[in-house]
């Protein structure tokens, strides 16, 4: 660096300090204030924002990677608005929440979608056309059936899950069986 470029950056350095004593006291705790707001006294704040940043980034893609992995790209679009609760008895077999279907397929959250009725989804389509996004809920249902009965088999999904999920009706005909056979394996 040459000493030209030395005495820019010295002056570049002294404009952004100020004199803390100079400044009039005007409201309490100003002092404090103009600490943190000094550039010169930023570092820690800058890398909290940098370390919020990152967690938030790394959350978001999460969300994003989780289910383009899996095959559910669609539940990315749900922005959680839960105008699908209006297909009420429009779905046959009365689940009163899809939105928390979608969600648990987002996140491959296997107990969510169990509890909220999703292995007894007959994939009617039916609450498709109440989605403002115009996300196809039987595919992405259907789809994570499939995963959930995956991790079911592997016996990923604790065992007071499924017995509880037997117990509420929560379990369809298309995978009672496979349920009974898990859980008979597990005795
Ligand atoms: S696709 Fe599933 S959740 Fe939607 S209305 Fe049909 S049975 Fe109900
Ligand atoms: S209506 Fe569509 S976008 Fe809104 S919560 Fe339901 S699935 Fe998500």
């Amino acid at each position: 660096m040459t000493d030209q470029d030395k005495d820019q950056k010295d002056k570049t350095e002294k404009k952004r300090q100020r004199d803390d004593s100079a400044q009039p006291v005007v409201l309490p705790g100003i002092h404090r204030y103009q600490f943190f707001s000094n550039l010169k006294d930023r570092a820690l704040t800058k890398n909290l924002n940098r370390l919020t940043m990152f967690g938030i980034i790394t959350t978001l893609g999460v969300d994003i990677i989780k289910p383009l992995f899996r095959g559910l790209t669609q539940t990315i679009y749900c922005y959680e608005c839960r105008a699908c609760y209006a297909t009420q008895d429009n779905c046959p077999v009365g689940i009163p929440f899809q939105a928390e279907l979608v969600i648990a397929s987002r996140v491959c959250d296997y107990r969510r979608f169990i509890n909220n009725g999703g292995l007894k989804c007959v994939r009617c389509g039916n609450c498709t056309s109440f989605c403002v996004q115009y996300i196809e809920l039987q595919e992405v249902f259907g789809q994570m059936q499939t995963i959930t009965m995956e991790a079911v088999r592997k016996g990923k999904v604790p065992e007071t899950v499924l017995v509880k999920a037997m117990e509420e009706g929560l379990v369809g005909r298309d995978f009672i069986a496979d349920v009974a056979d898990v859980l008979g394996k597990g005795t």
